[in-house]
């Protein structure tokens, strides 16, 4: 799924293309992928419009729009924004854009959605801070936590708790922090919460640095690849040694996910 990295990317990636363009022609392929309003209120809402710019808040994608409403787009497991990307299968929606350009929504798995609103905190309005702004300091984030006793990595995953971390770099800040995933929020010491705060942005920033992690379907809006997936030292890497201790990396199921980590590195 993509990440907060894996989304920056597009946004980086996109504002380029996209901004300053009218909105020509809008398809809807996958009917249940617009979430709000009705489809065909949602492609008149868009066709003649102006793309402004392209702004990230967690894992959405927010494209501002020149009669102030705003395209609001999530990509949920499989979802693709791909540049005149037109030769691919599994296409959700299509949108024409001036310059004889098109992107693409490609979903293999059909869980991405998209809405066109006037107001973004209807869809957004809910998550928690965004963890490599300046709000998201050390003391907010002990406060946030102390009071919880869910497992860490189950908090991590909250989108309300934090918004943009998932299931692969969730994984390697607890596997930098050498915390254990199922390791209570709440029993974290001073220390442990302040090496997990850091390995936050440590991680996420290093995600996009190398423009966010192709495991499975995440492409960059060219089609090429990222690179982060390259220096993961845990997520994905059940079996294989741990780049400390040589210990082989366990998977786990943690509500439904699976958490990588090494059991000897990383103590409850
Ligand atoms: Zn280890």
């Amino acid at each position: 799924m993509p990440e907060l990295p894996e989304v920056e990317t597009i946004k980086e990636g996109l504002r380029p293309l996209v901004a300053g363009r009218r909105i020509l022609g809008v398809e809807v392929l996958r009917a249940g992928a617009v979430k709000a309003p009705p489809a065909e209120d949602f492609c008149r809402g868009l066709v003649g419009n102006r793309v402004l710019g392209v702004e990230r808040r967690g894992k959405y994608l927010l494209f501002s729009l020149e009669d102030g409403r705003f395209l609001i787009v999530h990509l949920k497991m499989t979802g693709v924004l791909l540049w005149d990307g037109e030769d691919v299968p599994y296409i959700s929606a299509r949108i024409a854009l001036e310059g004889s350009h098109c992107l693409v929504f490609q979903d293999r798995r059909r869980l991405g959605a998209l809405w066109l609103v006037a107001d973004p905190n209807t869809v957004v309005g809910g998550l928690g801070p965004e963890p490599l702004r300046p709000e998201f300091t050390l003391e907010a984030f002990r406060e946030r936590l102390k009071k919880r006793s869910a497992p860490v990595k189950a908090l991590l995953l909250d989108q309300h708790f934090l918004a943009g971390l998932g299931n692969m770099y969730a994984d390697e800040a607890l596997f930098q922090a050498r915390l254990h995933p199922l390791k209570k929020a709440k029993a974290l010491s001073q220390a442990e919460t302040a090496g997990l705060h850091r390995a936050i942005k440590e991680v996420l920033s290093r995600g996009i640095a190398l423009k966010g992690a192709s495991v499975d379907t995440y492409r960059l809006p060219d089609g090429g690849r990222g690179g982060a997936h390259l220096v993961f030292q845990v997520a994905h890497r059940r079996g294989l040694p741990c780049p400390i201790c040589s210990t082989p990396i366990q998977r786990i199921s943690l509500r439904g996910r699976g958490a990588y980590f090494c059991p000897s590195c990383q103590n409850r």
